[in-house]
């Protein structure tokens, strides 16, 4: 059976393999080369993933999934939250930027709550949009561990885990983050979605 095709609204290669792996019943096409995006100027995940998606879904006229996403710390009142690309400035590395939130969590000496948020985006090729939000709860230690994942995963420590756990995002494998995650669970909620026909509410 053909897998139905989406255009992936990200060039964060992150981004990329979880959704691969987190949807293998989709044919996940990326983003058209010459393709540009608009400013993300939205003021929350779901605004900012439907201003991806309808980029590109204006442009190639497919269905689209885009993905926006961040990291809220209580401390700091959820920053970075929809600016967690770009904490530290325009074009800084994930180093940066996790250097920056943990100074600033470290200065605030509160509680270290912090919550990974992911709004998925969905448009059909009728043009019909869905999002899927899903958060995932945790805290921040004030060191780096472990090798996986991508931006601020060395220093978020999940719930879900358990209280015994005491592993980072970094430190947990590929499917042990996906089960969890707030991407995992949106991409789920998407996935449930287009399995029920595309008729089920979110
Ligand atoms: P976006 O591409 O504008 O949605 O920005 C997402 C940013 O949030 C990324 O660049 C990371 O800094 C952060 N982020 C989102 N999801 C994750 C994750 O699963 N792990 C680590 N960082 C993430």
């Amino acid at each position: 059976m053909t897998k139905p095709v989406f255009t992936l609204a990200t060039g964060n290669r992150h981004k990329v393999v979880e959704m691969v792996e987190l949807l293998p019943d989709l044919d996940l096409q990326p983003l058209p080369a010459e393709l540009e995006m608009p400013p993300e100027d939205g003021d929350s995940f779901e605004a900012n993933a439907l201003i991806k998606a309808r980029a590109v879904h204006a442009a190639t006229g497919e269905a689209v999934v885009a993905d926006d996403s961040g990291i809220e710390a209580e401390d700091l009142g959820g920053a970075p939250g929809i600016l967690s690309a770009r904490y530290a400035g325009i074009g800084v590395s994930d180093e940066v930027n996790l250097s920056k939130l943990l100074r600033e969590v470290d200065a605030a000496g509160g509680n270290r709550r912090a919550a990974y948020l992911c709004a998925l985006a969905l448009i059909d090729a009728d043009g019909t949009e869905h999002v899927f939000e899903a958060r995932c709860e945790g805290r921040l230690l004030g060191e780096r561990r472990g090798e996986g994942g991508f931006g601020y995963d060395p220093a978020f420590v999940p719930d879900d885990t358990g209280p015994a756990d005491e592993r980072t995002y970094s430190e947990l494998s590929a499917a042990e983050k996906n089960a969890i995650s707030h991407r995992g669970r949106a991409a789920r909620m998407l996935a449930r979605h287009l399995g029920a026909g595309g008729r089920e509410a979110p």
